[in-house]
């Protein structure tokens, strides 16, 4: 949606200037005389006439990842995405004054999730995939978070999940300090993302894996949809030096951090939840060899891995939003999942949650 308020928020992303006028199609700059069209839902707040030298594969594959990336419809914050979801509300404690942020935000499910909590839930993000939901519930803004379209000091709070971890240093270290600029002082900025830091419980963490591959080898599941999605990690922070140094170059304050060691998680997700994809994604009457003839809208076929999670992933949703009992299944392995926060929360690891404040601005007053 593309509410009154979020006017209020913005800057020309191309010049920086905030005299910008409302018009029928969008937005206009009276310096630059830029124009920034209303789309179905969102602004296209896209810089003009600038060439980043960094393109995500979200938006250079944009329609190509379209279909596989199954972005449309929501299902409610379940598992590994329930388990970052809780820990935002928690470790951000996000109010119903708050104007919030959610930097990079995909198709918008994390803004959506929350939007009912905050005054007004902004998601931005280069590629256009939002979900329906989000559309709906959630300020959306095209624009690039190199050059953010949002002047000083607009937000109380930003998240940004699993999006450093895409970026090459350079993108990262523009992406923070932009997102301190639009904080206000004060303001507070979690982050979810991944160094190549292995954790110290890894031999737990082994064990799902082990196990998961002997499933894989008797053919009962594949990871292929995963090895999709993780293709474009970078990890440029690769220690949690970095991690740190990247925040203060940004000029951002750590307050909190948890580790997620995915000991409970990654049995899950290995194990328990494979399975339980495999018995749910069973294609009905239908040959396998003619399952993988499914494509994505280009003509790309994809494979039976990626069709079949997709399948059961479509068929849990329509249970799920009944709130059934799949649903208080799925929310006690959320739980059992949370687990490895509460535990090993403050055992260093290569996935973490990170708190930064913005200073607020010190008088100082000489005598
Ligand atoms: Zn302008």
């Amino acid at each position: 949606m593309v509410p009154y308020d979020l006017y209020r928020l913005l800057r020309c992303p191309t010049c920086g200037s905030r005299d910008l006028i409302v018009t029928d199609g969008g937005v206009a700059c009276a310096a630059c005389h830029a124009e920034y069209p209303r789309r179905n839902g969102y602004l296209d707040l896209m810089p003009r006439g600038v060439e980043f030298g960094y393109v995500s594969k979200y938006v250079s594959e944009e329609e190509e990842l379209a279909h596989e990336l199954d972005y449309r419809d929501l299902a409610p914050p379940l598992l590994a995405a329930g388990v970052r979801n809780r820990a935002l509300r928690r470790l951000l404690d996000l109010r119903p004054t708050d104007i919030v942020l959610d930097s990079g935000c995909g198709n918008g499910r994390f803004a959506a999730w929350n939007a009912n909590r905050v005054r007004l839930m902004v998601g931005v993000d280069p590629a256009t995939l939002f979900a329906d939901e989000a559309i709906k519930t959630v300020a959306l803004v095209q624009g690039d978070a190199r050059r953010l379209p949002f002047a000083d000091g607009m937000f109380d709070k930003a998240f940004s999940i699993d999006v450093l971890e895409h970026f090459p240093r350079d993108v990262i270290d523009a992406y923070l300090s932009e997102t301190a600029r639009v904080l206000r002082p004060g303001g507070r900025f979690l982050v979810f993302s991944n160094t190549r830091e292995p954790s110290r419980l890894q031999p737990l963490v082994e064990a799902s894996r082990w196990l998961g591959r002997q499933f894989v080898r008797a053919g009962v599941y594949d990871f292929e949809r995963e090895a999709r999605r993780k293709s474009d990690h970078i990890k440029a922070l690769a220690t949690w030096e970095d991690v740190l140094e990247a925040m203060r170059h940004a000029g951002l304050r750590p307050v909190r951090v948890v580790f997620w060691n995915s000991v409970a998680t990654s049995f899950v997700e290995h194990v328990l939840m494979k399975l339980g994809e495999a018995v749910v994604g069973r294609s009905r009457r239908e040959a396998p060899h003619r399952a993988a003839a499914a494509s994505t809208d280009d003509g790309a076929p994809i494979g039976e891995g990626t069709a079949r999670e997709i399948r059961a992933r479509q068929r849990m949703r329509a249970r799920l939003q009944r709130r059934g009992p799949v649903y208080y299944a799925l929310l006690a392995v959320t739980l059992f999942m949370e687990l490895d926060l509460w535990l090993f929360g403050r055992a260093r690891s290569g996935s973490y949650f990170i708190v930064v404040e913005k200073p607020e601005v010190r008088r100082l007053i000489e005598d």
